[in-house]
């Protein structure tokens, strides 16, 4: 890596350069260094290339997990949901039963 190359202000455009992932299905998890969208110079591969068997499962993975983290959201959602109906039920009971104590 020469030092266009590296972390720290690109010398073409002088912005930053920094560390980044990528999360395409042929390159899952591999990092690059690159300058901002504008000023694509200077783009390199900081880790070595994927293997074959790699970029097949990973993207699967990632999906999977993905998959599992909205699920997980819309159980939360759920569970809220519920929890504000016994809440409203535990109200109305309470308010029927001192409803029949007073009158
Ligand atoms: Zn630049």
């Amino acid at each position: 890596m020469n030092e266009n190359m590296d972390e720290g202000v690109c010398i073409l455009c002088g912005k930053v350069r920094a560390v980044q992932t990528s999360w395409t299905d042929t390159n899952p998890g591999r990092r690059f260094v690159s300058c901002s969208h504008e000023c694509k110079a200077g783009f390199k591969w900081v880790d070595p290339p994927m293997c074959h068997r790699s970029t097949q499962i990973i993207p699967g993975l990632l999906r999977r997990v993905n998959r599992m983290r909205r699920e997980v959201e819309e159980w939360k959602a759920a569970e809220m949901k519920m929890r504000m109906l016994l809440i409203g039920t535990w109200v109305m009971i309470v308010a029927v039963g001192v409803g029949k104590l007073m009158f």
